[in-house]
């Protein structure tokens, strides 16, 4: 039988590069999916349905969730947003380590329902950088800037409830530190 792979879940506030830390991680790291989850969020430019998110509406989203389709889903900034089960297990089954990218709330269902699963915090240098790295990315409005900023707030006082953090003040470092814990979870004695 294959040896099931690593639930890992990653959080970390919004701008604080976690796209780009796992984007290089998945080059450089095989037999990791990443799971692509459901949002009611408009798409940014660029962004395509059923490769960075499946853009739902609000009742197919509901619909889903409602029916037991979602590992975990929470509302974040006035949008919701979770977890598609299904690929989730299948990846799972078939021994590759899944990451999940979700927001705490989220993570903290998905501790719950699997103590199995890895949490790993992605931590900005500091605040004044985080919101440097939100202005400087353009893609949202200043009130939708504002939110980010008071939801990361939140988010960053939930860090100790995570088994590992990794401050992202060098992409490469951060990755190879994301390496590092998986390579040593893999060692746990939690996974014999
Ligand atoms: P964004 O709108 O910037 O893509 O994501 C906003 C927040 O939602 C981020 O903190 C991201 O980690 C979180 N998020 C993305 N997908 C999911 C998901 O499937 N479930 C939960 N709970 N949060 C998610």
């Amino acid at each position: 039988m294959t040896k099931q792979g690593l639930l890992v879940v990653i959080s970390g506030p919004s701008g604080v590069g976690k796209g780009t830390v796992l984007r290089s991680f998945m080059a450089q790291n095989e037999n990791v999916r990443l799971s692509i989850s459901a949002t009611t969020r408009s798409p940014r430019p660029g962004e395509e349905d059923g490769v960075h998110y499946y853009f739902l509406s609000r009742e197919r989203f509901l619909e889903l969730a409602g029916s037991g389709g979602m590992l975990e889903h929470a509302e974040y900034s006035g949008n919701y947003y979770g977890t598609p089960r299904d690929m989730v297990q299948r990846e799972l089954d078939a021994g590759n380590d899944v990451i999940l990218e979700i927001d705490v709330q989220g993570a903290m269902q998905v501790k719950a329902a699997r103590p199995d699963a890895l949490m790993v915090f992605i931590l900005p240098p500091s605040m004044a950088e985080l919101t440097r790295r939100l202005v400087d990315r353009r893609t949202e409005d200043e009130v939708t800037i504002n939110r980010r900023l008071a939801a990361a707030r939140g988010e960053l006082e939930q860090a100790h409830r995570y088994d590992y953090a990794v401050v992202n003040d060098n992409i490469e470092d951060a990755v190879e530190k994301l390496a590092a814990i998986l390579r040593a979870a893999k060692c746990s004695t939690r996974y014999l």
